[in-house]
């Protein structure tokens, strides 16, 4: 449908001015202002509808196409108001040239990518001050006038070809490597008019406006019409579809490496102006090579800092994926993996490695006394305290689960091993917590140990043996010390 308007509005232009011979230049004025600002409108409103971030693609293509408008609307006054026949007359030289300003800093800057206001600024920056070396460089050709010999003329038709191919290429490169489904459509709508521009535009300027037919009014002007249909359509199209998906490697390096697009054209633009302002070419040059080093250096300042964020957090997920919650202990994953640590630790001299199960007796019913949130508390309490007088550096007391903990001596021959158990006993025993529901009055514990050479054995081994010796404490009495050595 819109594109069977597309056709429709350049079959009228075609027709206009075959029916209109007398009054072609003025018709040709008016489709060829109007293209450009449908194609202003139709970006404004994907803007619009691509919400705030993506919209500033968008509404950068809309400013150049309206910079192109009024390029037209300046040769308008010039050709139809002051009777001015001249090819390249500056002014609106100067805004078809612009057109690619906006577009090239669509182009450079991430599609949707959260920057500083900072590195925005520099962008813009930039963009300014190519803008500004066009200004001077157009103006040191041709006068407001237009362009006083005919390779004055020529060369701002090359001027023009130089950019329009810088544009393509750039937006090409963006092109393929857009894996999003909004940057995808995006840069296929800058790339369509890029290529249709760049051939239509070298194809006009040089064959019909320096060739047979200065002014516009000829047949071939409904060409003109024709990017920036195209663009309009592209922009008003929403389809769903992404062709491709290109390399993460290549959209990686596209990526970061966009923002040198812009502070190469304004370095190129800087080296041909140089010949003639060395002030301003030099200029030019320094806001450049500053311009892009300034931005490289806050992008990478920011990526570090995202970087810092994202190590800290790891870390604390670490953390948190080896502590238990009620505790704050150790959790069994800590435990597991500091034991297979010392256990297997190939090419070092072996450790002897013993290892405390410590269970809390009567437990159920110390819940089922005194309710699920006490039971808790003494857990913690008992944690505690279990922690003060396990605490050698080295060892490690970890919650194994629910009501039983365990400690990893290293170093340590199964009767010292005894020795701290007995002292944990003790300490839990004397913190009197009160438990009537057990024999012994108080909250108790039970520790099974067992010792053994690091890695001679299966550790599951240490763990079954000090399991077995903590059943065995329990079964004589509970509130006690049991030992299995190998
Ligand atoms: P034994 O003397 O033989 O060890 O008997 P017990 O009652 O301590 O052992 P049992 O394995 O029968 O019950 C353990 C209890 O520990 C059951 C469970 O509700 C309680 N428990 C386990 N984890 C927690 C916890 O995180 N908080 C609380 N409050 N209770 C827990
Ligand atoms: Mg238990
Ligand atoms: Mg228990």
């Amino acid at each position: 449908m819109t594109l069977l308007l597309a056709c429709v509005f350049v079959l009228a232009h075609v027709s206009a001015i075959f029916f209109l011979p007398a009054r072609a230049m003025q018709v040709s004025y008016v489709f060829l202002l109007a293209a450009p600002l449908l194609a202003t409108v139709t970006a404004v409103r994907r803007g619009l509808r691509e919400g705030w971030r993506a919209s500033r693609g968008w509404l950068l293509m809309a400013l150049g196409m309206l910079s192109w408008a009024l390029g037209m609307a300046a040769s308008l006054r010039q050709d139809l108001f002051l009777d001015n026949p001249n090819a390249a007359p500056g002014d609106s030289t100067l805004l078809f040239v612009l057109y690619g300003v906006p577009i090239l800093l669509a182009i450079s800057a991430s599609y949707v990518e959260g920057e500083s206001i900072l590195v925005r600024a520099i962008d813009v920056l930039l963009a300014l001050a190519l803008g500004y070396l066009f200004y001077e460089h157009v103006f040191s050709v041709v006068t407001l006038h237009g362009a006083n010999t005919r390779a004055q003329a020529e060369y701002m038709a090359a001027m023009l070809d130089a950019e329009n191919v810088f544009v393509l290429v750039a937006a090409a490169i963006r092109f393929s490597a857009s894996d999003r489904r909004h940057e995808f459509q995006f840069y296929r709508a800058v790339l369509t008019f890029a290529a249709l521009y760049t051939a239509v535009s070298a194809y006009y300027n040089h064959f019909v406006a320096l060739g047979d037919h200065p002014d516009f009014g000829s047949l071939r002007d409904p060409l003109l019409d024709v990017p920036f249909l195209a663009f309009a359509l592209a922009a008003w199209s929403e389809s769903q579809r992404i062709a491709r998906r290109p390399s993460p490697h290549l959209v990686r390096l596209v990526r970061s490496g966009s923002p040198l697009l812009m502070a190469l054209g304004l370095l190129a633009l800087s080296l041909v102006v140089l010949q003639e302002h060395f002030y301003v070419g030099t200029g030019g040059i320094v806001v450049a090579v500053l311009g892009y080093g300034v931005r490289t250096t806050f992008t990478q300042a920011e990526h570090i800092r995202n970087e810092e964020g994202l190590r800290r957090q790891s870390d604390e997920l670490a953390t948190m994926a080896h502590t238990d919650s009620l505790t704050g202990l150790p959790n069994r994953r800590a435990l597991d993996e500091v034991l297979e640590h010392a256990w297997y630790r190939p090419g070092m001299i072996r450790d002897r490695i013993t290892l405390l199960m410590i269970d809390v007796d009567y437990f159920k019913q110390f819940n089922d006394t005194y309710g699920h949130p006490a039971g808790d508390a003494c857990l913690k309490r008992v944690a505690t305290e279990l922690q003060l007088a396990a605490g050698r550096p080295g060892d490690l007391l970890g919650r194994y689960g629910g009501e039983e903990f365990a400690l990893v001596l290293s170093g340590a021959s199964l009767q010292a091993g005894m020795t701290v158990a007995e002292r944990l006993r003790q300490t839990v025993e004397s913190l009197a917590i009160a438990h009537p529901d057990s024999p012994h009055q108080v909250v108790t514990i039970s520790i099974g140990v067992s010792s053994a050479m690091a890695g001679l054995r299966p550790l599951d081994l240490l763990v079954a043996q000090a399991d077995s010796a903590l059943y065995s404490a329990k079964r004589d009495g509970r509130n006690r010390v049991a030992a299995v050595d190998d």
